[in-house]
This record gives C-alpha cells, sequence and structure tokens, in this order.
C-alpha cells in the first residue's frame, strides 16, 4: 500500500504546472487530510456543507476549500465565507443568492458555472444555450460580489473514454466561448474537471484544476 504522501507525488509528477490538484477529501478524517497537508497539499476539495465547517473550523488557516458539491440555496450562507472557489454553481438562482449573501457579509466569492455535458440525467449544470444566455444578460455584469473564474464540469461515467474526451472538449469550447461573452474576460480563466479516472484526459483536454479524491486517500465508506 501507499501513503497519501506518495499518492500526492505521484499525481503530481504527471500535472503540468498550470494544472493546480485539488485533494478530495470528502467523507475523509481531518488525520488524513493533515498527511496530505504536511505533504504540501494546499488545496481541498469537499461536497458537503455540514462536513466542511467543522473541518474549516478545526484546520490550517491556509488551507484553500473547495466547495464542489450541490449547493442549496439555503445553504450559501454556510459555505460563502470558507470557500476559496466554488465549482458547482448550477443554476441562476444559487448565483444569485450567493451574490445577495456576500453583498450582506461584506465579502465577494470566487466560483465556477457547472456545466451539463454528460450523458446522464443526473448531473446537474447550466446547458449550453443557458449558460450563454445568461453570461450575455445584464444580470451576470450586475453581480457585484461574486467573481465568475469559469467552469466546472464532469463527463458520463463510462469507461468509453473516447465520449469522456469527446464531453472535456466539449466544455473546453464552452469555456473559450464563456470567456468572450463574459462580462470579466480575465477572471474567466479556470476549468475544473478531471477526477480519479478520467484526470489525465481532462489534462490533455484542458483542464486547469483537477478534483482527485480515491486516488490519494483510498475508496469512501458511504
Ligand atoms: C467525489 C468527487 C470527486 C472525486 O472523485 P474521485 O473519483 O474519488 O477522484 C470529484 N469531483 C466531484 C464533483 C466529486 O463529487
Amino acid at each position: 500500500m501507499t501513503t497519501i504522501a506518495e499518492n500526492i507525488a505521484h499525481i503530481k509528477q504527471q500535472l503540468p504546472p498550470h494544472v493546480t490538484l485539488i485533494a478530495v477529501s470528502k467523507m475523509h478524517s481531518a488525520e488524513d487530510i493533515m498527511l496530505a497537508y504536511s505533504a504540501g497539499q494546499r488545496d481541498f476539495g469537499e461536497s458537503r456543507p455540514q462536513e466542511l465547517l467543522p473541518k474549516a473550523a478545526a484546520l490550517p488557516k491556509d488551507i484553500r476549500w473547495h466547495f464542489i458539491g450541490r449547493l442549496q440555496s439555503n445553504k450559501v450562507k454556510m459555505v460563502a465565507p470558507c470557500a476559496h472557489l466554488i465549482h458547482s454553481i448550477d443554476n441562476v438562482k444559487v448565483l444569485h443568492e450567493l451574490n445577495k449573501v456576500c453583498e450582506r457579509l461584506g465579502i465577494t466569492a470566487r466560483c465556477l458555472l457547472q456545466v451539463h455535458v454528460a450523458q446522464e440525467e443526473t448531473k446537474l449544470g447550466f446547458l449550453p444555450d443557458g449558460l450563454f444566455a445568461y453570461l450575455t444578460s445584464g444580470n451576470a455584469g450586475a453581480l457585484r460580489n461574486v467573481q465568475i473564474c469559469g467552469l466546472m464540469g464532469m463527463a458520463s461515467n463510462t469507461d468509453d473514454m473516447e465520449q469522456v474526451r469527446r464531453e472535456f472538449r466539449l466544455i473546453r469550447q464552452l469555456h473559450k466561448r464563456g470567456r468572450e461573452l463574459a462580462h470579466q474576460p480575465a477572471l474567466f480563466t479556470q476549468i475544473s474537471m478531471g477526477m480519479s479516472g478520467d484526470y489525465a484526459v481532462a489534462i490533455e483536454e484542458g483542464a486547469t484544476l483537477v478534483r482527485i479524491g480515491t486516488l490519494i486517500f483510498g475508496g469512501r465508506q458511504v
């Protein structure tokens, strides 16, 4: 068995310098997170507000927490103050709620818009037309307390790596067009895609952030 530190070192060897590794620590203990931290890892991903909050409170303050799970409007005020980047903004309502909450708190949140490209009903997110329509609308330009920093997406859960590649390529194309339409194109730089099973393909197709859990921490107990 390899250690968490060895797993991180092994993955990092394969990452080009412009790609950031996010260690997805959901359902793993604070002890395991600290093993990764001691190996130099600073970016961690969590998918549930009730898990993120106690971890963020207890663990070192220089950790950058990435929120990658489904975000409901009523949980936005929990997540906004402790997230370095929220990857999973999957509809306009939650985006506007985020802006409202941040205005009240006097902070600015950084987020990505999640796009739906997989062949699965269960994957949430903006469809291409909805994404472009929103980005060109006055609403996006009126957000004062949210910075839209790019896109996040997930490929279908399939062994067909050519399909996975096509879906990642589509995210890259959506990002390119989205950046042309964005109100602050200089901020619209990130593409979050790729997990344990497909991150190599994601990097080839333009990922700047990869979200890897199992390959670092092992399997999750459900
Ligand atoms: C759990 C999760 C990951 C990590 O998945 P692994 O297969 O364990 O690497 C990445 N992204 C999201 C959105 C997740 O929920």
